[in-house]
């Protein structure tokens, strides 16, 4: 399988190469040669596959030969050893035709796990196999970094340089970033948003000098290998969901980036019978409005109880343009110059006919998350994370016209105890699993929201490396 750039100007290349890239050399975004096509027949075989086969069978179907099978098995394998679910990804039952698919069971008890204990492990077998060293940087709204601190840890070959936005993070969050004491792992708070933290990212991409002398790479949604693994779920929510009349089942995304969400796009591109992808957002609602109106015009970030969509720039928003721009990368580039340099572009009427086919979307308040998180406690004993209240909050709009729906619940409620606590009125224990890190002792630099400090981190550590 070969790869291409939204953006036309940085084409062929293998998967381990965009692996390592993250971001494509001309700014745009990797994406397939082709979307594979999955029959009946084949999905029916996967019906009875455990999650790490299913995993191993739609890896390997955008990996070539990066990977011998039985070095993809073992990555898969190890990858989900540490979750806490036998199933991974189980789906609960919420009420009549609307679903929860649980994926806060991985070590840092976000989403974010599953894509990056997996890709970690691809960082470590390909450079090990090139004898090569390499530098990732990633922005994250909370999340990211602590799932890329957890997985990266301690592997050689690698060093990892995080952005969070300072005091815009829940205190667990900041805690699994900050105590990992690993020799391999810096930590920045940058005084700004997490839009800060992505620009911060992508001017250090655009520094070409940087971005060779010191390998740069990135593990953001961005990064081709963590959508592909995060297709993964939404087969086994499928496969969970027994039963179902085929074309009736959508998916609500509590969305941010528009990593996940794409997945989800991804999946029903090959064949998984998906009506459509809900997307969710809070008041950061680009989204919502472009799928609306056209415009896609990113406003100030707004700070709000689910904090990792604060998010005004949906960085994957791009892959999906390609494709609705039937593969014109001219016309990606000149919407994307649009955006840096007026801070918008439109879109046309039949694209968004197009979206509509594939996209539903609603923005959520921080009130109707609350109100949310109350309902489903009062009625069902079922603690959300304001995140995933999000999603299961517009699900609810879709089950009443007769649709059946899966809502992600992308986080552990005790990841965001704080705003949980509060809407409920009750204390929210601290998992055993994170109570070690809570007494730990924090390392992070607080750094004005420039490129510059980080810069010169990535170089001097890189000096003391070679
Ligand atoms: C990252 C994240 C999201 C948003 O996901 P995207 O892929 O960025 O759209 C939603 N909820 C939680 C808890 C997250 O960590």
């Amino acid at each position: 399988m070969l790869y291409h750039s939204t953006r036309g100007l940085d084409n062929s290349k293998n998967f381990s190469e965009v692996l390592h890239a993250g971001l494509a050399g001309d700014g745009g975004l990797f994406v397939p040669k082709f979307i594979p096509q999955l029959n009946l027949e084949i999905l029916n075989q996967w019906r009875h596959l455990s999650y790490e086969e299913l995993a191993l069978e739609i890896i390997s179907l955008f990996s070539g030969d990066c990977f011998s099978r039985a070095e993809l098995s073992e990555i898969v394998i190890e990858s989900y050893s540490g979750f806490h679910h036998e199933l991974k990804s189980p789906l609960i039952k919420l009420e009549d035709n609307h679903f929860f698919l649980e994926l806060f069971h991985g070590p840092t008890l976000a989403f974010k796990d599953f894509a990056m204990q997996v890709i970690a492990r691809m960082f470590a077998k390909t450079l090990q196999k090139r004898d090569l060293n390499i530098n990732i940087i990633t922005a994250t709204s909370g999340d990211t970094g602590s799932a890329a601190v957890e997985a990266f840890k301690g592997i050689s070959n690698v060093n990892l340089y995080v952005l969070y936005p300072h005091e815009r993070i829940s205190q667990i969050q900041r805690k699994q970033m900050t105590t990992s004491n690993a020799k391999n792992v810096k930590v920045f708070a940058v005084q700004g948003t997490f839009d800060d933290c992505q620009s911060i990212v992508k001017e250090l991409f655009a520094d070409k000098a940087l971005v060779s002398d010191v390998n740069l790479s990135g593990v953001n949604s961005i990064n081709w290998a963590r959508i592909l693994v995060q297709i993964i779920y939404y087969f086994s929510a499928f496969y969970q969901l027994k039963d179902l009349s085929a074309g009736n089942l959508s998916f609500s995304v509590p969305t941010g980036n528009f990593g996940d969400a794409y997945a989800g796009y991804i999946s029903k591109r090959m064949g998984l019978p998906i009506k459509k992808i809900i997307v969710a957002t809070n008041k950061n609602d680009i989204l919502d409005r472009v799928f609306k109106t056209g415009v896609y015009k990113s406003d100030s970030v707004s700070k709000t109880l689910s904090p990792s969509m604060d998010i005004q720039v949906a960085s994957n928003f791009e892959r999906l343009l390609f494709d609705l721009l039937n593969n014109d990368t001219k016309e990606v580039r000149r919407l994307m110059n649009n955006l840096s340099n007026k801070g918008h572009f439109n879109l046309e009427k039949k694209i968004l006919t197009r979206i509509s086919k594939d996209f539903a979307s609603r923005a959520v308040a921080d009130s109707d998350t609350i109100a949310t998180i109350n309902h489903f406690y009062n009625e069902r004993e079922i603690v959300l994370c304001p995140h995933s209240a999000i999603g299961v909050r517009v699900a609810k709009d879709f089950i009443e016209t007769g649709e059946t729906v899966v809502s992600l619940g992308t986080a552990h409620p005790a990841k965001f105890r704080e705003t949980v606590e509060r809407a409920l009125e009750v204390s929210i224990p601290i998992p055993p699993a994170l109570e070690a890190i809570m007494e730990k002792q924090e390392s992070v630099r607080v750094i004005p929201p420039n490129k510059h400090k980080v810069a010169e981190e990535i170089r001097k550590s890189f000096l003391e490396e070679n």
